[in-house]
Parts: structure tokens; sequence; C-alpha cells
């Protein structure tokens, strides 16, 4: 009997990772939150930003009118200035290409139980999914759905605003069950999966400063601070099969301790799944001769 469920078990993971192969893009896709054709990815993880500071150097939390900013080429900060990389996902606001960034109705995009549902300084919606991961929309300006709706991926979530932010827009970030942020991308991918439990999230762990944390320290020299955060390798997070070839390829990180959180995230998901992860690190610059 147990022998035929998990033959069952393989085939279903076999249909699944056909389904997965075909796309290895595993970037949330402004259609996938039901924005309209106007609205894009605006922002990456890991891109530099200028923020303002108070007089003993720390970030403000309240950012005034035109701040933060991305760069785009070296730049020297200013006295009351610092740099962080951005950690999330944004997504422009917009109904069409060039028109003003407006309020919008979203989708989750995943399934999940909503945990928080925006309130807060960001107006954040926090969706807990199957594994415990939750996924937060920042800076909404309204929720369309209550603290224990089971939400799946085309329910409406909430209407894009610019809580605690300069302009309208969506952004998406995650942390894994034990609080550690991880890359939204994965924990999209991994909130395709259908809501089994709905066990209680910690409390602290609802919200996070989308500016406190990111595992990728803007490049600076003095009070020259790089356009790029240029790390020198990366860490891809695989999923092996038989014969050694990669089955699928869980995320990207800059540093090993968020790609093996994420192998150990993706291992305890899957407990009957016996394929083994692998963390490679992959150098981005040729080495100097
Ligand atoms: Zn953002």
């Amino acid at each position: 009997m147990f022998r035929r469920q998990a033959l069952v078990l393989v085939l279903l993971l076999a249909t699944d990772l056909v389904a997965q192969e075909a796309s290895w893009d595993y970037r949330i896709k402004p259609e996938q939150l039901g924005l309209p054709k106007g609205s894009v990815r605006t922002s990456e993880p890991f891109v530099t930003r200028i923020y303002r500071t108070d007089a003993v150097g720390s970030v403000l939390t309240k950012q005034p009118q035109g701040y933060p900013f991305t760069i785009t080429k070296d730049y020297v900060l200013k006295e009351d200035e610092d740099s962080r990389t951005h950690q999330g996902v944004d997504f422009s606001s917009r109904p069409e290409t060039g028109e003003k960034p407006t309020p919008l109705d979203f989708k989750a995009g995943i399934h999940g139980v909503v945990v928080k549902a925006g309130d807060g300084p960001w107006g954040t919606i926090t969706v807990q999914i199957y594994d415990g991961t939750l996924v937060q929309y920042l800076h909404t300006l309204a929720s369309h759905v209550k603290v224990g709706d089971v939400v799946a991926p085309n329910t409406i979530l909430g209407v894009t605003g610019r809580t605690g932010a300069g302009v309208i827009h969506l952004h998406i970030q995650a942390k894994d069950k034990h609080g550690n942020a991880i890359s939204p991308e994965l924990a999209f991918r991994l909130g395709q999966k259908k809501l089994q439990s709905t066990e209680k999230p910690d409390k602290d762990l609802l919200e996070f400063d989308p500016d406190l944390y990111s595992p990728v320290k803007a490049k600076t020299v003095g009070r020259m601070v790089s356009a790029t955060a240029e790390p020198d390798l990366k860490w891809v997070v695989e999923v092996i099969g038989s014969g050694g070839k990669v089955d699928l390829v869980l995320g990207e990180f800059f540093d090993y301790q968020s790609a093996s959180r994420c192998a150990v995230t993706w291992s305890e998901a899957h407990p009957d799944d016996l394929r083994l992860t692998r963390e490679r690190e992959v150098k981005l610059k040729p080495e100097k001769p």
C-alpha cells in the first residue's frame, strides 16, 4: 500500500517537474499579481538605494520627498545620506505605460492564509503559505481581505498605495518561518502549492522593515557608493535528480547563509522527496590572471 502511494507521489512530482522545467524564469511577473500592462518591475533585489539619515546617522523611518532613490552610477553620499540594498521586488502601479501611478487592485498570486491585513507603517498585507513562509505586500492603500481569510492566486488581495513610500507602487518581500529574509521569487514559487494548515505564525514576524536588512551590503569606498552591489559570487540552489541532473533551480542568492536556508526550507517542505538539494557557488567575475 505504501509502495503504491509512493509511486503516485513520484508520478505527481514528475508531472510537476515537466511543468516547472518549461519555465526556469522564477521571477514574479506583474500579470501574476493581476496588474495591468503598464505595471512593470521597477526595482530588483540587491540594487543600491540612497536613504536620508538623522543627526546620528540612522536611516529615517519616514523618508522625505525624493527618497529613497536607486542609483545607476557611482554616487558620493551627502552628509545626511546612507546606502542600503533593496531586498524586495517593486512593481509600478500604472494602468497603461506612461500613465500616472494610480491605486490599483492586485491579486495574491499565491495560495495562503492572511495573517496581517494592511495595517502598520507600510500598509503591509502578509500571507502565510503552506510551509510557514510569509509573503508581504507593502505600501497598500487598502485591503480586500481580513486576517484568517484563505486566499488563492486569483484572490483580489488589496489596493496598491504609497503607505510608507513616496510613490504609489507594490513592494513584495518574504520571510521564512524562522524570521529570515528569503528571496520573494522563491516564496512565490513555493506559494503555488495549496495551503494545508493554518498554524499561526509568530506575531513578531508579521511585519519587517523593508530597509532594515538585506543580505548584500552596498559597496562603498569612503563616501563613494557603487551603483551595483557587485558581489563576486552567487549561490545557486538546485534540486538534484537521478544521474546528477538538475531537476529544479530553487533560487539564486548572494550569500551562503540565504542559500542554505532556501535549501533547508525546501527540504523541510518536501519530507517525502528524496532528491538532494545543492548550493552551488558561481563566480560572477573572471579570475584575475
Ligand atoms: Zn521596494
